[in-house]
């Protein structure tokens, strides 16, 4: 079947088999491929409104016990310098979000399983519920036990994102150590699934050896899971991992990866329908000016806008180029309202905004 007759069907709403998917991830030349962004485009606007859902996004610990081959805050990469935010300065970090009326914060760090640490993440969770906002909270701290993911739940987070970086078994393990499962991973969604959060997930996008084919069988991956919300991004080659050095960017790279992560956003957005999917910093990270706002026309409808500590962000490199590791809060959230309002889009203020998806499979 040809590119405009899938293109039609999945617009539509028919199921689509990963070959399928993986003819639309292959769109043939820029007018296909603008076609496939106009239809998820169309299917988001229809399904979540000209809307985009805020989260104030607070990088709040980047000591990790994992290694990693493809992040910047891997255990053994020496050159970052280490920190855990105060649990006052996260608490303030969180008001900011409520105060700037962003609805949401999600809290993410390195991967930490420690007595302390779990503590910790539920002292903060208790001290969010006690500030005058009523903030929806994402965390994405990585795979805990389930007694961790129900203390979290019970103390007020009710989101979590847990990338599973590719659904491909091989892919997977290529890019982490031996010791570090897929089966593990896909074991902690389903806890989170159990543990009743509203359960996101994602992959890394332009992987070394990742062919549209791994993709569509990524996002056939999503809709097996049932998932509620998806954040991906294009692979971002970090100077300082062991894939950084052996797979470091040549000229025009960044931009195709671009391309394709738009590609996998509409292709998730035909596909998943109405869960929320994130148009993320990485995206930025190579076309600073208009990354995110081609997320969004490409079937988006979630901006994580950083609300942390200015000061903190040059250390929570997980790859090379970040944006706005100089900017203030303040001013990203100016800078975000008009580029928004450029594409005709408008912010959810003091909203949580929940995944549609999350209430039509659990009723709630
Ligand atoms: N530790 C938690 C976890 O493992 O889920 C959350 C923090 S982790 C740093 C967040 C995400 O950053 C990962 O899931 C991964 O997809 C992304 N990331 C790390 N290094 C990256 C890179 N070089 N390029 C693009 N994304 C990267």
């Amino acid at each position: 079947m040809d590119f405009y007759r899938i293109l039609e069907k999945a617009e539509a709403g028919d199921f689509l088999e990963t070959g399928e998917m993986a003819v639309l991830l292959n769109a043939p030349d820029e007018a296909a491929q603008q076609a496939l962004f106009d239809a998820a485009y169309r299917v988001k606007s229809e399904i979540c409104g000209r809307k985009v859902y805020l989260r104030g996004l607070i990088e709040f610990s980047n000591i990790c016990t994992r290694d990693c081959l493809y992040c910047g805050i891997r255990r053994s990469n020496g050159k970052v310098s280490r920190y855990t935010m105060e649990i006052d300065e996260i608490v303030r970090s969180a008001a900011l979000a409520g105060q700037f009326g962003y609805g949401s914060v999600v809290l993410q760090s390195g991967e930490r399983s420690d007595p302390g640490f779990v503590d910790m993440v539920e002292e903060i969770l208790f001290r969010i519920k006690e500030l005058p906002y009523d903030l929806g909270v994402t965390l994405s701290c990585g795979e805990e036990s389930m007694e961790t993911y129900l203390r979290w739940r019970k103390a007020g987070a009710k989101r979590y994102l847990l990338r599973i970086e590719s659904a491909d078994e091989k892919i997977f393990q290529a890019i982490h150590p031996a010791g570090v499962l897929y089966q593990e991973r896909k074991a902690a969604l389903e806890r989170l699934k159990a543990a009743d959060f509203q359960t996101g997930s994602g992959v890394m996008i332009g992987l070394p050896g990742q062919t549209a084919e791994h993709l569509a069988k990524d996002i056939a991956f999503f809709r097996e899971m049932d998932l509620d919300m998806i954040g991906m991004g294009p692979f971002l080659p970090q100077a300082d991992t062991p894939l950084g050095v052996r797979y470091p960017d040549s000229p025009g790279m960044a931009q195709r990866r671009l391309e394709t992560a738009l590609r996998m956003i509409a292709v998730t957005r035909l596909v998943l329908r109405d869960v929320n999917i994130a148009a993320t910093t990485a995206l930025q990270a190579i076309d600073p000016e208009n990354g995110r706002e081609r997320g969004i026309l490409a079937g988006a409808n979630v901006i994580m806008p950083n609300v942390g500590d200015v000061s903190r962000r040059k250390d929570y490199q997980l790859y090379n180029g970040k944006p706005s590791l100089d900017e203030n809060s303040a001013v990203i959230r100016e800078k975000l309202i008009a580029s928004l309002a450029a594409i005709g889009e408008t912010p959810c203020f003091n909203l949580h905004g929940d995944p549609l998806h999350y209430r039509n499979r659990s009723g709630k």
